[in-house]
Formats: C-alpha cells, sequence, structure tokens
C-alpha cells in the first residue's frame, strides 16, 4: 500500500489537513521523509557532473522544505491543541530530526561541493538571493564543526548534546522551583490591597490544597500583581525573596541552577574555541547583523547613558511616593507598588475601560486597512481546514488580484495551547524547476476568548501584540524571494528580524489609526480624545528605569559570553559590576537573577538578548519615515515592502534598510519614541 495516500502529513496540496492528523501519523511521516532526503543527500554526494544551482542547491533545498513543512504541522499542533500522545510523538521525533540536521552540517563531502561552487563561475553567475544561500550554507557547515578532525568532531557533538541537556535542565529547575514554592497566609490583614480576582485566586488556591486561607504562588498571575498591589511590605518582601533566589544554592539544593549555569558556559566557550573564536560572542556574532561583541557593549552602555538621567527622576518619583506613605528608602519589593500608585494618580484609567472600544471586528478591519492601504495589498477571509472552531483564516491579493499568500489567525487563549504570541512558518515561498509554492503563516496569539458567542475584545497591549505579529506575518507574506532558505525571515539575522514587528506596533499610537479602529460595545462611538490622550502619556511611563533594565540584562548577557572565565567563574560578580555602573536601584545582595535568566540559558538568546533593542532602533528608525511623510503613506509603504519586507534573508539587513532609508540607522528616533531625549 502506498504509505503517502494515507497519511496526511505526506500529502502536499496547498495547504495542510489539519483535521486528519493524528499522532499515529507523525513517526511513520518523518521517517519516510528522513530516508529518503538520506537516499538523496547520497546521490548527491557521489554525482561529480559539474555544481549547478539545479541539480545541486535545488535538490538539497527540495529535501529541507520537504521536511520543514511536515514538521512545521506537528510541531504547530504540539503548540496549540498539545497532548500526551502529541508530546511523546513530538519529542521522539525532534531528537530524529536534530540528529538528521548535525548529520549534514557535518558531511564533509557536501561541503566540499559549496566549497568548489563558491569558487566557480557557476556562483558569479547567480543572483544576490542565490549567493546568500550558498554563503549561508558555508556558514552553517563551518559553525557545525565540518572543519574539525573526525574525534574533535565527535566530541563537538557530544558538547552539543550535553549543552542540550543541560539547558533543559536549567528550565526544568526554574519550573519545578517555580511550582514548589507556596506561601500559607492565615492572617486576613495581610491581603489588604489586593484586587478582590486576586484575593479569590489564592483563595482557591488554598481550598485546592484543603487548607484555611490563602496560598500565594509565584505564578505570573499571582506574583505580579502581590508585588503591585499588597499593602503588607513583609509579604511583598518575602514573594519577592522566594520569586529573586528561585533555582539558586539558597533553595533547594536539588534544584540549584549555580552549577548548571557554569557548566553551560564552559561548554559554550569550548565549542567557541574549537572553532578558533576567542569566545562565544564572537561565534554568536557570526550569524547577526552586530559585527562585534564592543559594538552592542558600546551601543548598549550609550543607550544607558542616554537612559539614567530619566531613570533618576523615576526613582525620584518612587522616593516621593514612598515617602507619603512614612518610609525613607524603597527597596526592590517596592518598586512595583508605588509605581503602581504613581499610575493611577497620574493617569487614571483602567484596561477595562480601554478594552470596550477595541473589539476584535474593528480592531482587525482597522489593522488590515492600514496595511492595504501602504501596501497596496487585499485581505480576505477563506475557508480552510483549521485545528480549532475559533480559528480564522485569510488571503493576501495584490492590486491585479493575484494571490500572494495566506495566514491562519489563533487568537484565543484555550487549554493546551502554549502561551505567549508569536508567527510561525507553515509554508515558505519557493520557485523549484517543476514545483512552486506561496507562503503561509500561523499567527497565534492568547486574548481573553468570547463568552456565549458575544464578541470578543482587546486591551491596547494586545492591539499592539497583535500588531506585532502581524509585522512577522508580512515579512513572510509578501516576501518576493523564490530562493527558498532565504525567502521571507529565513536568513534574516537574528537582531533584525524583530524590525518588521516593532515596526507595525507604532500604529497603535497614532489618533488617526486609534480613532478609526475603536468603537465602545454599547454606545458604538470611538474612543475620546480625551482618553486616547491619558493611554499616550502612559505609554512612557517608567521608561527610563525600564529601558536601563532592558540593557542591564543585554550587557549581563553580551559581557559574560565574551569574557567568561572558567577560573574566576564570577557570574554574580558581573552582573554586579555592571548593576554598580549604570543602575538606578540596587537588588538586595541575595538577588539571584542569572538563576532564572532562561532566555540565554536554555533559549536562544545567549549573546543576543541586545537583539530586542537593537532590532528597535531599525523600527523606530525605519517609522520615523513613515512620520515624516504621513503614517499612512502608500509611497514610503512601497518603498518599505520593496526593499525590506520583500527581501527577506536574500541580502544583509543592514543593505535593506539603507535601501530603505538611504542611509545608516540612528538611534535617535528610538530615544523620542521611548520618551528618552
Ligand atoms: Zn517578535
Amino acid at each position: 500500500m502506498n504509505k503517502k495516500i494515507n497519511n496526511p502529513l505526506l500529502i502536499r496540496d496547498e495547504l495542510p489537513l489539519f483535521s486528519q492528523i493524528e499522532p499515529i501519523h507523525i513517526s511513520p511521516a518523518i521517517d519516510l521523509i528522513l530516508e529518503e532526503n538520506r537516499k538523496k543527500i547520497l546521490q548527491i554526494e557521489n554525482f561529480s557532473e559539474e555544481l549547478l544551482w539545479e541539480n545541486f542547491i535545488e535538490p538539497l533545498q527540495q529535501c529541507d522544505e520537504k521536511l520543514s513543512r511536515a514538521w512545521s504541522q506537528v510541531n504547530h499542533l504540539n503548540a496549540v491543541v498539545n497532548s500526551h500522545n502529541l508530546r511523546d510523538e513530538y519529542n521522539k521525533n525532534f531528537l530524529k530530526i536534530t540528529n538528521y540536521y548535525s548529520e549534514i552540517s557535518q558531511n564533509e563531502i557536501i561541503y566540499k561541493k559549496f566549497k568548489d561552487l563558491k569558487q566557480s563561475s557557476v556562483y558569479k553567475s547567480f543572483n544576490d538571493a542565490k549567493k546568500k544561500v550558498v554563503d549561508d550554507e558555508l556558514l552553517g557547515f563551518e559553525l557545525g564543526g565540518v572543519d574539525l578532525n573526525t574525534s574533535d568532531k565527535e566530541e563537538f557533538k557530544k558538547i552539543k548534546e550535553e549543552l542540550s541537556s543541560l539547558t533543559s535542565k536549567f528550565e526544568e529547575n526554574l519550573l519545578d522551583a517555580t511550582n514548589n514554592f507556596h506561601l500559607h497566609i492565615t492572617d486576613p490583614i495581610k491581603l489588604n490591597g489586593l484586587p478582590q480576582d486576586i484575593i479569590a485566586m489564592v483563595k482557591n488556591n488554598a481550598q485546592q490544597k484543603k487548607l484555611d486561607g490563602w496560598l500565594f504562588t509565584l505564578d505570573f498571575p499571582c506574583y505580579i500583581p502581590t508585588l503591585q498591589y499588597a499593602d503588607d511590605r513583609e509579604l511583598r518582601k518575602e514573594m519577592y525573596h522566594a520569586y529573586a533566589t528561585k533555582a539558586s544554592e539558597i533553595g533547594d539544593p536539588l534544584l540549584d541552577n549555580s552549577q548548571n549555569i557554569n557548566n553551560i558556559l564552559i561548554l559554550k566557550t569550548k565549542l567557541a574555541k574549537m572553532l578558533n573564536y576567542s569566545d562565544y560572542a564572537s561565534m554568536s556574532l557570526k550569524t547577526k547583523m552586530a559585527k562585534a561583541s564592543d559594538d552592542v557593549t558600546k551601543f548598549l552602555y550609550d543607550l544607558a547613558l542616554k537612559a539614567k538621567p530619566f531613570a533618576k527622576i523615576d526613582m525620584l518619583d518612587l522616593l516621593k511616593e514612598a515617602s507619603k506613605a512614612g518610609l525613607n528608602n524603597i527597596e526592590a519589593w517596592d518598586v512595583s507598588y508605588f509605581s503602581e500608585k504613581i499610575k493611577q494618580q497620574k493617569f487614571n484609567f483602567s484596561d477595562q475601560e480601554i478594552r470596550n472600544y477595541f473589539p476584535k471586528e474593528k480592531v482587525l478591519m482597522g489593522l488590515f486597512n492600514i496595511v492595504e492601504k501602504i501596501y497596496s495589498i487585499y485581505i480576505t477571509p477563506k475557508k480552510a481546514d483549521v485545528w480549532d472552531s475559533l480559528v480564522d483564516f485569510y488571503e493576501i491579493r495584490d492590486e491585479k488580484n493575484n494571490l500572494l499568500g495566506q495566514f491562519y489567525l489563533d487568537l484565543y487563549a484555550r487549554k493546551n495551547k502554549r502561551g505567549g504570541a508569536w508567527m510561525d512558518e507553515a509554508i515558505s515561498k519557493y520557485k523549484f524547476a517543476k514545483e512552486s509554492s506561496l507562503p503561509v503563516a500561523y499567527l497565534t496569539c492568547n486574548f481573553t476568548p468570547p463568552i456565549n458567542n458575544t464578541s470578543s475584545t482587546f486591551t491596547h497591549d494586545e492591539v499592539i501584540t497583535l500588531f506585532h505579529e502581524f509585522g512577522h506575518g508580512l515579512h513572510h507574506l509578501l516576501t518576493e524571494i523564490d530562493e527558498y532558505s532565504v525567502s521571507g525571515i529565513k536568513g534574516v539575522e537574528w537582531d533584525a528580524v524583530e524590525l518588521p514587528s516593532q515596526f507595525m506596533e507604532n500604529f497603535c499610537w497614532e489618533w488617526s489609526v486609534i480613532h478609526n479602529m475603536t468603537e465602545h460595545v454599547t454606545t458604538k462611538q470611538a474612543m475620546p480624545k480625551l482618553l486616547f490622550d491619558k493611554l499616550y502619556l502612559s505609554k512612557n511611563f517608567q521608561s527610563g528605569m525600564q529601558t536601563l533594565r532592558q540593557v542591564e540584562f543585554a550587557l549581563f548577557d553580551m559581557i559574560l559570553h565574551s569574557t567568561y572565565d572558567s577560573s574566576s567563574n564570577d557570574v554574580l560578580g558581573t552582573l554586579d559590576e555592571i548593576r554598580n555602573k549604570i543602575s538606578v536601584i540596587k537588588p538586595p545582595a541575595w538577588n539571584r537573577f542569572p538563576h532564572s535568566f532562561s532566555h540565554i540559558f536554555a533559549g536562544g538568546y545567549a549573546a543576543g538578548y541586545y537583539s530586542y533593542k537593537w532590532a528597535e532602533v531599525l523600527s523606530a528608525d525605519a517609522y520615523s519615515l513613515f512620520e515624516e511623510n504621513g503614517v499612512i503613506s502608500p509611497l514610503i509603504g512601497k518603498t518599505f515592502r520593496q526593499e525590506i519586507l520583500a527581501r527577506g534573508g536574500s541580502r544583509p539587513a543592514l543593505d535593506s534598510f539603507i535601501a530603505f532609508r538611504g542611509r545608516e540607522p540612528t538611534i535617535d528616533s528610538l530615544l523620542k519614541n521611548s520618551g528618552l531625549s
């Protein structure tokens, strides 16, 4: 029997067949694709004809596309409709795929062919996108350790495996330490100041454990409001202490991340040195827009210098507020509490009040209107096979009615769906000799679902999130690149990939935009200008302190990964030194922030945390050209689409930026936007 006919993961229709995919389909599909791909690669290894795009690179890209398309569906379902069976199958196959990719990145025969191609006249005849594909491939091989001798290759692979288990352990310790903490309270006086819904939540926590009183946890929905609202300073301190010492030597020794941090840093440094880099940051920056760690630290220190005077004012405001409560100092556990008090006095509006003006239909219409006008595109709803009845599907067409791409919109939180918001590639654009495809995207959010068939409404933060993800989506969907591995967001440097997404956020702060995309759920009126002004005023609340905090994390990450020395091994000392230089408030000596900094120790942000601020420079500077020309400008939009969105990873991000802006980026717009100038 033909295995492909009965396996929806192997049917390459225009769109995935989500309603038919079951966990039992995963292993057979992935096994078959890997087997076919390995066969194909072996064939390519063995041929001796002249190396051309058509006979060498295209078949390799096809292998990659086939695997990615099937795996993207599995990966997506695992994230949005998780189940035990699915997770088991996911983990099992994820391992197979990881091994397959490390096998390829160390394949010397294919690597040699790429090197030969690079030297040939064929390479010289390639367009920029094709050249970039070859260059990216070569770098991938080098960073995968292809040049090492056989025993070093083995060691390199072993270190990578060890790193992946250390980083999972880091994350597990953090999760367990968070889950294990409970603070039991029986004195109702301690609850003063807390909102009713939080009190109900901690009461429910206690009841579930058959306890009297109230039970506090370190989950975000409990921890954050406790620090913001609890009048009881001791309660705030106890919670802060637990939170700030999570997974460290101060708590359960079994969940202590200290040694994991050191081992991760030692192994990362070792990987870098094996490839002849002086440190891990230098290796990590090879695939980024920033060229050297010094450039990054200089950028961050400059930003800190600009933000510090504003942070000092924020701090004075806090001290003033604290003195009203009879305190003459501010501790780390007081910051959120007094910030919240200042906020309530200064801006005087609630999230609920704002939310009533942002019903889903109006927001989507507003969003679509902006991008339709700016980019001359048309978005219309369409039917598709989806994984949940509340998922929407749309297509994008150009002025001549040509289809450009399609996207799924999964807006609401539900059980077994991963938190947060993201854009992911379902299908990427490519044109092979005998087959081509247009891009398809998943846009996923976790907003509050509609109750009893009423329309859902969004907070302003949620509207910003939607715009942000839509920006990533357009980067993927409006690509005009036919070369698979550099189309859309593929091949875009890590520290530039947030440009199109952060760019879109700016529209959420424009009165001309907001006016047209708000409608009160009962009065049907647009948001009054007065309320928008209050909202706008709150935009840069404590921007100085917040910027310093982000810069502190980014500096810590970059300096740690560029100067780590296993003999002194002073991770906390490194952080302390940075805080002494730039911070306006110093956390207590027992603060163990590094032990829960999973972005850099368990996520992909090692020597890359600065990317958020780096890309914000680009997005703010790009948006300033729209501001100069009236924000809904089809003329500027056309250039932005052509030079940035359409180009994807086919050329360096800096080249795309300069092609759009006419010059290199400057930091001025970011400072202005964040109220730091
Ligand atoms: Zn993003």
